[in-house]
């Protein structure tokens, strides 16, 4: 990318989350991730350039150095950090700022930063040029937090048996976040199972809120409405799905044909989850196997008595299996680490200079990334146990807030394929993407909210009638 040749007319809004404006490109498969800040963000509070600059070049090599490491290759992409002209910035907000929902609005583009990073449109599979006239189909999922923990440092025994994604649902709903509780639960897509995969993908389409979003061509056509009251639009969903599966239109005799495109599209995306990443691979996967902790959680809507425990469990290179190891680094709860981050705040107090070499603010290089992974097991009641365990309870936070992209495309038709209305074959590619840090600072803000989360949680189950 040139940059004096930047020009805000070859890019278009794609979407935002909570820290970040993406904008992709209208020929190329390329997107640029813009960094967002309070709207109401005064000149005297602002961070400057060079504090932005450092800012995304950290997120870079978090990605580069620790996440790719530890979820794989094939699925990460960290991208490159862009200087941008002001000018291209400053045209580019204005550009977006009607294209976006209102929900976001209470932050805006960070217009004097000077860069971005610039990111392969995962939404889209470049090879896939004009030989259908389908484009790709991206589901992108939010899955959250797999497992239930399983820390002795755990005050309450709910945490033992009702996973956090599950709880936190009562709480955003008292809260106003959301109009209607999901029934999506992570531990059913994370549970390697086809029939729980299935019934959580399709809790997911009934009630996406910020966990699935479905592009064709690049473009949104299926997430969560602005307006949460409305429900989202199935039967569009399914319009834009028809011509997928064109082998639904001999089955069945038009009895429910929607049911029939949205089940097979399940099962595409299920059948990518539990691949090694692409279609071009093959061969029996070895399967891991969740020991540590309970494999259910009781507010999940599957029926407990179809669980088959211990036949089933991810493939262990598949990109839920990867992710949930990273997760899993979370092992004491963060009702474990706040004694541990205070440990190091108080060491901090007497030794302030400290704070570079144990690397709390980065730089996230390979010596972040050996701390993380030769942590000791036992408390010797170092500090330095205490930053290894608070490092690894970061990096799996970032694990429990990433998002995985499937994105898959008809194969090229031949002739014996179009006459016996088979069921069609799919090539496509699995991502993983935003790896951010997530600050040390916000622990504290972490440990509220749990005990905030789980102590409504029991007021609202379990009050009396
Ligand atoms: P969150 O609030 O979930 O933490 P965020 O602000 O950190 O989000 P991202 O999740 O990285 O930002 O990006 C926002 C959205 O932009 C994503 O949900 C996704 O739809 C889209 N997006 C981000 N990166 C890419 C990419 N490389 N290719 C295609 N789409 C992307
Ligand atoms: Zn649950
Ligand atoms: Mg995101
Ligand atoms: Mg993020």
């Amino acid at each position: 990318m040139e940059l004096d040749k930047m020009d805000e007319n070859d890019w278009k809004y794609h979407g935002e989350g909570n820290k970040s404006i993406v904008v992709s490109h209208l020929r190329h498969c390329q997107v640029l991730r813009l960094l967002k800040v309070p709207s109401e963000d005064s000149a005297h509070t602002r961070q400057t350039a060079e504090q932005t600059l450092r800012h995304i070049l950290n997120i870079m090599d978090y990605s580069k150095h620790v996440m790719k490491p530890l979820l794989g290759e094939k699925y990460v992409h960290s991208g490159e950090v862009v200087g941008l002209p002001l000018d291209f910035l400053r045209q580019m907000s204005l550009e977006v700022q009607q294209e976006r929902p209102e929900l976001r609005c209470d932050k805006v583009m960070d217009t004097f930063s000077g860069c971005g990073l610039c990111l392969p449109d995962l939404t889209q599979l470049p090879l896939h040029h004009l030989r259908d006239h389908r484009p790709p189909i991206c589901v992108e999922i939010k899955p959250k937090c797999g497992f239930l923990p399983f820390s002795r440092h755990m005050t309450k025994e709910c945490k033992w048996k009702v996973c956090r994604f599950c709880m936190h649902q009562h709480y955003k709903l008292a809260n106003g976040k959301w109009k209607r509780l999901s029934r999506y639960c992570p531990l059913d897509l994370f549970s390697g199972s086809k029939q729980r995969m299935y019934v959580a993908l399709k809790n997911l389409l009934e009630e996406p809120q910020n966990n699935l979003k479905i592009f064709k061509g690049g473009e949104l056509i299926f997430s969560c409405k602005d307006d949460a009251k409305q429900q989202p639009d199935l039967n569009n969903l399914i319009q834009h799905l028809r011509p997928y599966f064109p082998h639904t239109n001999g089955l069945y005799n038009g009895h429910q044909p929607g049911k029939v495109i949205l089940n097979e599209f399940i099962q595409v995306i299920c059948s990518a989850l539990l691949s090694g990443g692409d279609s071009n691979r093959s061969g029996e996967p070895r399967k891991m196997h969740l020991s540590e902790s309970k494999p259910h959680c009781e507010a999940s809507p599957f029926p407990r008595d179809l669980i088959r425990n211990g036949h089933h469990g991810l493939p262990k290179d598949s990109v839920l299996a990867k992710i949930l190891q990273v997760q899993m680094l979370d092992n004491l709860d963060i009702e474990g680490i706040y004694p541990l981050y205070k440990r190091v705040e108080q060491y901090l107090e007497e030794f302030p200079k400290e704070r570079i070499r144990l690397q709390i603010d980065g730089p996230y290089d390979e010596s972040f990334m050996d701390t993380v992974k030769s942590c000791l097991n036992e408390d010797d009641g170092s500090v330095e146990y205490a930053i290894g365990k608070v490092h690894q309870y970061r990096v799996a936070m970032t694990a429990k807030d990433c998002s995985v992209m499937i994105t898959f495309a008809p194969c090229e038709e031949d002739e014996e394929h179009k006459l016996n209305l088979e069921k069609p074959r799919f090539t496509y590619s699995v991502s993983i993407l935003d790896l951010d840090t997530k600050p040390y600072e916000g622990i504290p803000h972490q440990y509220k909210l749990d005990s905030k989360i789980v102590n409504y949680y029991l007021r609202s189950t379990q009050a009396p009638p």
